[in-house]
């Protein structure tokens, strides 16, 4: 396999290190073969160098588009050396193999980013440099491939060692990185491309079938560029399937708000209970079931009427004109129902800014779907929390059980704890949540946080006892430690749902039991980070 290199093709747009290498080669013995532009910079040095035309016979045409595209190219690079039928088609057909490549191409990437105009981009898109690559790679049993400046020292030095050949191995590790600068050439072009088709239409999306939502005017913050895209076959009734009835157009912070608001009102199964779910900064402020929308608002609203100022309103059955009238009295930026009365909507179109989705059904909250988040450099994508706490079996580890009631209230508490952001505890009362601590780096400060409101909501609702006082409290994540716990005993809750697992349940359990607190154990947890 070390066949000495007696011909070389060079065609390079950047034609840095190109003389001398081209003068090192030649005096290898190594015959030049060059196109237009590389042929006028070797011969304008003094070497001897035959131009392509004379391999193919025909000149170089429409604007050095078509150069090198002739089977006395391709079949120089392409055919196998001990090949007899290969070797009687190069006789019978005066073709030249052609030992050693180097090609650099038209700069298209450069062109791109210099910020030239479109036609300047097409012509910089190489044809004939791509196809002789990829035919010498292909071929890299026989030639040898340069598509870098930086590895002309290296060839050189091969030949050297290999008495005027090129080592196998180096032609594998080059063929490699010249398909690697194809793939990424292409790339490139097709990136640029897919602007051109759709401009807001990023890639990636396109490659999944998605398509643009909607434009937004910024993202999280006004120098952010954002957009929305809806996924192909998007079918889960929510914010990207939403009909938006009126108001302002929605940003990026209401889109992400509302999604969240709707994903957790969705796990409230309407034909058992109207449910109502307040959210602000993708957290829920307020969560309730009740009899009516009306019934669920006001209890929602209960649990954190400061912050539920402002903020996106979700509901699980349709909205009617009760439930309509009280949500417009507070500023509100979103409403978002399976669908609206007329009457409903009559009130809602008081409010011109308020922007009213109907989302046409409730999301099934055991579905199966993909959750995606970017990291820096990719994405990380996991199957979504489709856990629900009625399918999980609670295990009783205190002396006391929970009652019926306590019982329906830890459930309430744990499938809203799936949607509250981590540390999340909640207590709640009376299908209700009275208080939540939401998104602390330690699980005892969201104990004294979702306390501390608690006691808040009772001030403003001028009862004289906190909210928190014969309350449940479920935790997303086990108690690491008994104090978040005690925490929830102090402000006075009395049954607490927790998935269990900590290596000191033992002393958790402990402290509930010394506290009498009833304790269940569901075996899952809600972390969202
Ligand atoms: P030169 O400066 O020698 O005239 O052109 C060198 C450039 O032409 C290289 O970047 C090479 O990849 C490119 N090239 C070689 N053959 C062809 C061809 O047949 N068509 C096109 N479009 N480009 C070619």
């Amino acid at each position: 396999d070390l066949s000495r290199v007696s011909r070389a093709l060079l065609s390079v747009s950047d034609k840095t290190g190109l003389v001398d290498f081209a003068r090192a080669l030649s005096r290898r013995g190594i015959a030049l073969v060059s196109t237009g532009g590389t042929h006028r910079t070797l011969t304008e040095a003094g070497l001897t160098v035959t131009e392509v035309a004379d391999l193919t016979g025909f000149p170089e045409m429409m604007d050095g588009r078509v150069k090198t595209l002739h089977p006395g190219v391709h079949g120089g690079l392409l055919a196998i050396r001990d090949n007899p039928e290969h070797q009687a088609a190069m006789l019978a057909h005066g073709i030249q193999a052609i030992d050693l490549l180097v090609v650099n191409l038209y700069p298209f990437e450069t062109t791109l980013a210099a910020g030239r105009p479109p036609e300047d981009c097409i012509e910089n898109i190489d044809i004939g440099g791509p196809a002789m690559i990829r035919a010498a790679s292909k071929n890299h049993a026989d030639v040898a491939v340069v598509v870098d400046v930086a590895d002309y020292a290296t060839v050189l030095a091969d030949l050297d060692a290999h008495d005027g050949a090129v080592a196998l191995s180096t032609r594998r590790r080059l063929a490699q990185k010249a398909f690697a600068r194809t793939a990424s050439y292409d790339a490139a072009i097709a990136n640029w491309l897919a602007t051109r088709i759709e401009p807001e239409v990023a890639p990636v999306f396109r490659a999944l079938g998605g398509t643009l939502a909607q434009g937004l005017r910024y993202g999280e913050n006004p120098h952010q560029s954002a957009a929305f895209y809806r996924l192909a076959g998007a079918a889960r009734p929510g914010v990207a399937t939403a009909r938006q009835l009126q108001g302002k157009e929605l940003s990026y912070n209401n889109l992400n708000d509302t999604d969240a608001a709707y994903e957790c009102v969705s796990e409230f199964d309407p034909s058992r209970s109207a449910a109502v779910v307040i959210v602000k900064h993708a957290n829920p402020c307020g969560v309730a079931e009740g009899d009516t929308l009306l019934d669920a608002y006001e209890r929602a609203l209960r649990c954190d009427p400061v912050s539920a100022f402002g903020g996106i309103v979700a509901l699980n059955r349709t909205l009617d004109a009760e439930a309509a009238r009280r949500i417009v009295e507070i500023f509100t930026e979103v409403i978002i129902a399976p669908d609206a009365t007329d009457e409903a909507r009559a009130i809602v179109a008081a409010k011109k800014n308020l922007r009213l989705l109907l989302a046409g059904g409730i999301a099934d909250p055991r579905a199966p779907g993909e959750v995606w988040r970017t990291v820096a450099g990719g994405i990380l994508v996991q199957g979504r929390d489709a856990a629900v706490v009625d399918d999980m079996p609670l295990k009783v580890v205190t002396k006391r059980a929970p009652s019926e009631a306590e019982l329906a209230d830890l459930r309430f508490a744990f499938r809203v704890a799936k949607h509250v952001k981590s540390n999340a505890i909640v207590y709640a009362k009376d299908g209700a949540t009275v208080g939540i601590g939401a998104g602390q780096m330690s699980r005892v400060d969201s104990s004294r946080i979702a306390a501390w409101k608690a006691a808040e909501a009772a001030k403003a609702a001028g009862l004289p006892e906190s909210l928190a006082r014969g309350a449940v409290v479920a935790s997303d994540a086990f108690f690491p430690f008994a104090d978040g716990l005690l925490a929830a005993a102090e402000a006075g809750a009395t049954a607490v749902i927790q998935p269990g697992g900590s290596m000191r349940d033992d002393e958790v359990v402990k402290a509930a039991d010394e506290a009498g607190l009833a304790m269940v154990l569901t075996g899952h947890r809600h972390f969202r980070h």
